[in-house]
């Protein structure tokens, strides 16, 4: 498991780009990993196959690079829930860094942060 810092916030810049992605690839899923900078989330780094007709997005969870930058998953619901699924929970608790869920139609109230074991987290939107 690579060390980290839970990340307690993201960049406004990366949550649209989480949203737009999320739309793009609807009515599909949408999944990737997040990357952070002294505990803001910056950047998304996309696994190859998520996107793109995958029942479940972030399947390839285990493809997580081992790489103390990576703080964890994001993934789209085109259902709109946007609460983790039992298959979701499994995965998160293979993990514990931070798991976003953007859930249809992927505006910035359409979307939860969650821990390892499914726990809300909070994250501040900064600039
Ligand atoms: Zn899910």
């Amino acid at each position: 498991m690579p060390m980290f810092q839970r990340p307690t916030a993201i960049r406004r810049k990366t949550l649209r780009m989480i949203l737009g992605a999320s739309r793009d690839a609807y009515p599909n899923e949408f999944g990737a990993i997040l990357r952070a900078e002294h505990g803001v989330i910056t950047e998304l780094l996309l696994i190859p196959g998520t996107v793109g007709g995958r029942r479940h997005a972030i399947f390839q969870l285990h493809q997580i690079p081992p790489d103390f930058t990576v703080v964890g998953t994001v993934h789209s619901h085109p259902s709109g829930v946007f609460h983790p699924s039992h298959e979701d929970l499994r995965l998160f608790s293979k993990f514990g860094g931070v798991h976003i869920v953007t859930g249809h139609p992927y505006d910035e109230s359409t979307w939860g942060a969650w821990d390892y074991a499914g726990q809300p987290v909070s994250l501040d939107v900064v600039a």
